[in-house]
């Protein structure tokens, strides 16, 4: 018999045993705090979708696009949620070649539960998977959750900064621009400007440990 590929069978699960979720994994983990998004491993997150790395990944940069809203149905979602779901998903792809340079990507969804392979059934998730010409579904032979982790950590940098790079449109207002940090800086000479550029990398700390912000240039996708 030949043998169907489908590399999202790989489904998420938890990732060991003193990880113990109540409920829906994709309902609890972005309803925690957003400083908890890295420990999360989600990487994105725009007004009604998310962005999750799968914890046992078929390659580098197996990632989910996940709505907000629980369900199993893409009938129950409304257009401004297929929308938002859709353009996460393109910002994603985007984001996955400009961070892995894979030679292709595999997209796709286990509707139906078990009978399709998957283990989540009563949320939506849809994955994305690169590939190389020539790959081989190596996470399991490796042995060691530790190897996992590492790899796991890697992939989150790196989406997290091709998503940070490919996202002009970022919500600037509460930043400064370049010059108005430069006046800061120059104002703070002297006085306490060791104080601020510690404030600075604390920001930036928090900044990498929560998902990036997308916003899409759409009316439909505002609220
Ligand atoms: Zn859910």
């Amino acid at each position: 018999m030949e043998q169907v590929f489908a590399p999202w069978r790989i489904e998420w699960v938890e990732r060991d045993e003193t990880e113990s979720i109540d409920g829906c994994p994709f309902c609890v983990l972005p309803a925690r705090k957003p400083t908890r998004d890295r420990e999360s491993r989600i990487v994105a997150r725009s007004q009604h979708s998310f962005v999750l790395l799968n914890n046992y990944p078929y390659n580098p940069g197996h990632v989910m696009v996940i709505p907000d809203h629980h369900t199993g149905s893409w009938d129950a979602l409304n257009d401004t949620e297929l929308l938002d779901h859709a353009r996460t998903k393109t910002a994603t792809i985007n984001a996955i070649q400009s961070a892995f340079d894979p030679d292709g990507i595999n997209t796709g969804e286990n509707l139906g539960g078990d009978a399709a392979g998957g283990s989540i059934d009563d949320h939506l998730h849809t994955h994305l998977v690169p590939r190389w010409r020539g790959d081989t579904n190596m996470m399991p032979i490796i042995n060691g959750t530790k190897v996992i982790v590492e790899a796991l950590d890697d992939t989150y940098d790196r989406l997290h900064d091709a998503f940070t790079t490919l996202q002009p449109a970022v919500d600037t207002s509460h930043q400064m621009t370049d010059t108005e940090n430069k006046q800061q800086e120059t104002r703070n000479m002297g006085n306490n400007a060791d104080h601020t550029s510690a404030m600075q990398q604390d920001a930036d700390a928090e900044a990498s440990n929560q998902a990036v912000t997308l916003r899409f240039d759409s009316h439909e996708i505002s609220s």
